[in-house]
Parts: C-alpha cells; sequence; structure tokens
C-alpha cells in the first residue's frame, strides 16, 4: 500500500500541528523532509523515539519541529508511521504536508489512517467506528459509551451470540451429513434453548439502541404550548443563555432556535418553537408549521400550559396533537393564582411537572421526570451497545434469523432449514463486527471520517 500523508491536527491556527505519514516508506519519505539537528538519520532511530530537527523543503528549511518514529506493527496503523509536529499556523503545516507529498507520499484520504488499522488488524470495525464516536462526542456519556466500544464490548458481545450460533450450526451439519455417524444425537430442545440465548441476547441489544443513540446524540426535544406560556422562559433558564426573545406580546417567537445542555451527562437538544396557533401572518405561520413538524419527530415533547389562566380551546386542540407522542405536560407559573383545572391535564397525561420558569422552582424535578420517562436513570455508558444504523441493520437482520430458526424448529421443519437461517443470521453478525464485510462496505464506514485520522 502507497504512503500516505495528511494534516491530523485541525485545520486552524494552534500551538501545533502534526503531520502524519504512514506506509511501508514513511520513515524514508520522512527522512528527505526533516533533519534532526543531532545528525543521526530517522532510518536510524528506533520506534517511538523522537528527535529535533530541521523541516526541509526543495533545499529550504521551512520549520523547525519534533519527528516522533513508529515502526510497524507498533503504531496506529500497523504501519511505519512518522508523526511531524510543526508550529500551528495553517499555512507553514500545509508547507509541511506539501514537503511530504512532493517527497512522495499520496495525498490520505478521509479515515485512512483508520482504516488501514481495520484492514491491518490493529481494531475490528465497531471499533473502528467508536473511534469517530469519541471524535464526536458531546457529554461525557457518550465519550464512556464511545470508549467501551472502542474496548471492544460491542465486538465481544456479538461475538459470544455468533460463536454460540457456530456451535449450534455446526453441530446440525455434522449431523445432517454423516447422519449414520455416531455424533451424539442433537436434542432439539437442546438447540432450542441455545437459540432462545441468542435471540433474547439480540433483542437485549436491539432494545438499547435508543438509549445509546440518546447518549451519542442527544435527547431531540421540542417545547411546544400557545404563546406566553414560558416557552423561551423555560428555555433559557435550562440553558443559562438568554437566546430565545423574551416577551409578552403573542407570537414573538418566530422560528426554531436551537439550544444544547447538559442534564447529568446527557445533551438535551431543546428547540423552543414558535407559539402554535392559528396565525394569519405568513412568516409565523412558517415558524408554527415548523413547530409541529419538529414536536412530530422529537424523542421528547415538553408541553406548557399556563397556570394562571383556564385551560382554552387552542390548549385543547395541542392536546389532541400530543395524542401517542412522548410528552411530559410541564405547568408553568406556579407562582400566580392557580386557575387552571388539573384534571383535564391528568386524564390526557401520564406525566406532569410544575413549574415556576420565573423562579425556577420544579427544575430538578422535571429534569428527573425527563431521565426517568427515557429510561436514562441507568445509563451505563459501560454496557456494550449498538452505535449506528449499520450496526443496527445487522443486528436487526441476525434477530430475525435467530426467530426464524426458532420458528423452523418449533414447526418441525428439517433441521436443514433451521440451518440455512443460523448460517445467514451468523453473516449478518459477521457483517456487523466487519469480519466479513464487502469493500464497499468499509468504504462507507471510513467515508465518514475526516481526513488525517
Ligand atoms: P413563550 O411565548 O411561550 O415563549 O413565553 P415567554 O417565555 O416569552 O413568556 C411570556 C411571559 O410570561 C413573559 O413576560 C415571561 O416573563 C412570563 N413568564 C414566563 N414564565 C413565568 C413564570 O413562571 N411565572 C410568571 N409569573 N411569569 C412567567
Amino acid at each position: 500500500m502507497k504512503t500516505i500523508a495528511a494534516i491530523a491536527t485541525p485545520l486552524a491556527v494552534g500551538g501545533i500541528s502534526v503531520i502524519r505519514l504512514s506506509g511501508e516508506e514513511a520513515i524514508s519519505l520522512a527522512e528527505q523532509i526533516f533533519q534532526p539537528v543531532s545528525g543521526k538519520k530517522l532510518s536510524q532511530m528506533e520506534g517511538y523515539t523522537a528527535a529535533y530537527g530541521d523541516i526541509i523543503s526543495q533545499g529550504n528549511k521551512i520549520d523547525d519541529g519534533v519527528a516522533l518514529v513508529y515502526r510497524a506493527p507498533k503504531s496506529y496503523t500497523g504501519e511505519n508511521v512518522v508523526e511531524i509536529s510543526c508550529h500551528g499556523g495553517l499555512l507553514v503545516s500545509r508547507n509541511v504536508l506539501r514537503a511530504a507529498l512532493e517527497a512522495g507520499a499520496a495525498p490520505a484520504q478521509n479515515g485512512e489512517f483508520t482504516k488501514r488499522a481495520f484492514l491491518n488488524g490493529k481494531m475490528g470495525l465497531t471499533q473502528a467506528e467508536a473511534v469517530m464516536d469519541i471524535i464526536n462526542a458531546q457529554s461525557d456519556q457518550a465519550v464512556k459509551s464511545a470508549k467501551t466500544a472502542m474496548e471492544g464490548a460491542l465486538y465481544q458481545s456479538i461475538r459470544s451470540v455468533c460463536d454460540q450460533l457456530v456451535a449450534v450450526a455446526g453441530h446440525l451439519s455434522a449431523w445432517v451429513d454423516y447422519p449414520e455417524e455416531e455424533i451424539e444425537q442433537v436434542e432439539t430442545s437442546h438447540l432450542l434453548e441455545s437459540l432462545q440465548q441468542a435471540e433474547s441476547q439480540m433483542k437485549e441489544l436491539l432494545e438499547h439502541y435508543d438509549v445509546g443513540r440518546i447518549i451519542r446524540e442527544g435527547i431531540e426535544t421540542a417545547i411546544v404550548g400557545k404563546p406566553n406560556v414560558g416557552k423561551s422562559t423555560l428555555m433559557n433558564l435550562m440553558s443559562g443563555v438568554q437566546k430565545s426573545i423574551v416577551t409578552d406580546i403573542a407570537g414573538t417567537t418566530r422560528d426554531v432556535v436551537e439550544e444544547t445542555v447538559d442534564i447529568g451527562g446527557v445533551i438535551l437538544r431543546l428547540a423552543d418553537t414558535a407559539g402554535i396557533r392559528d396565525t394569519q401572518d405568513v412568516v409565523e405561520q412558517i415558524g408554527v408549521d415548523m413547530a409541529k413538524k419538529r414536536m412530530l419527530h422529537a424523542d421528547l415533547v415538553l408541553a406548557m400550559f399556563d397556570c394562571s389562566e383556564e385551560l382554552s380551546d387552542q390548549d385543547k386542540q395541542l392536546i389532541e396533537e400530543l395524542r401517542g407522542l412522548p410528552v411530559i405536560a410541564v405547568v408553568n407559573k406556579t407562582d400566580l393564582e392557580q386557575k387552571l383545572d388539573t384534571t383535564y391535564l391528568q386524564q390526557h397525561f401520564q406525566r406532569i411537572v410544575f413549574i415556576s420558569a420565573k423562579n425556577t422552582d420544579g427544575i430538578d424535578q422535571l429534569k428527573q421526570t425527563i431521565f426517568s420517562m427515557l429510561e436514562l436513570e441507568h445509563i451505563d455508558g459501560s454496557s456494550p451497545m449498538i452505535a449506528n444504523e449499520r450496526q443496527k441493520n445487522c443486528a436487526q437482520q441476525a434477530y430475525q434469523m435467530i426467530q426464524e430458526s426458532i420458528a423452523t424448529l418449533q414447526a418441525g421443519f428439517t433441521l436443514d432449514a433451521v440451518t440455512v437461517s443460523i448460517e445467514s443470521a451468523i453473516e449478518s453478525l459477521l457483517e456487523l463486527t466487519g469480519e466479513r464485510v464487502t469493500d464497499a462496505v468499509v468504504d462507507e464506514v471510513f467515508s465518514h471520517f475526516c481526513v488525517g485520522k
């Protein structure tokens, strides 16, 4: 494979930039552009050693810095790697990269370093995917969860299901192929037990997918309610930033304002939406439509009502539209005299929280209710989790095939038919772990990485 080079640090001004080279010729190419002041050559250096020196391009010194040498297979990619740290200027780092390319390196594609690590057996596909999740993580729980995956928790969990299925399939095919031989008679009940165990392991993984997604991406939250119930005030309170315009003229919030808030290690992606009401104003109508759309797709809807007023027809219409959605009813302005009859709300909502956004009463209870509703109280970033749609699709296919094999077995079909389903489940699991995966899938996975990773 050709030796590749890229700037591994962000393309921005900073203290230091790192230009990374990887491939069989990484050290000899780097040697052409880096001269240690000690007079020693990079090719004479051992792995895991560094040298200070001059960075040279076409006979001229363009910067000074440090070269760190890694020797295959003891590097991130499993190949020879040199990392050159130079001054963190945009132009300087580009010049160093250009020097490396002129010396003969090829520009690295997105995620190509990690792809090589995968192809060289340094990490599995799920671990490589976790590398990207760790870069993108926005909360402590997301970091923890990605680290768990990087350490191979999902891989091991899938592997154990797979091993179980392989054992069953092996047993079955031996029995089908050599019925006369003295192979232990296949006990249907024993087989069923193994398959059911695999089924429940896959089911559990799939059930935790949403919690995992929430840990990674945050809880998409819509705050809805008629104008002036206090949506912007609540949002500002939770985010601690004055972002929405708070006024008491109905209809001031015209579009969707988004803000992220960290509540106990989980990110809440709050959208304050235009007050939902019938309006003649065209611009406001667009905001109202966006609010409704956001509401229908949210992980969580905070539906606000004003405690100091009786429920209006508009409130009742909103309540109808909220049917079947993951809602917490938030009754605001508890500091004012209560006119709202809450029995109607109690009939329509499982969860009601009373708050005063003005003087921050009830906010902790609101946070607790969010956690219990989304079953986040026991979130544990250290358990194996499916991390993306690709993995989910493979897991779902495997799960369906395991279910099919159970049904086939219970219906008394031939053991051949059971084997077909089990083998198909194994295929999907091996695709998930990346052990049997097409080049196209591998390319697709790494295309989401940044250059230099
Ligand atoms: P929105 O239209 O739903 O976004 O409502 P706003 O957040 O703009 O609030 C409308 C008005 O209600 C503002 O004057 C707020 O100061 C006031 N308000 C919001 N929350 C409370 C509260 O808990 N108690 C009282 N008394 N007033 C509040």
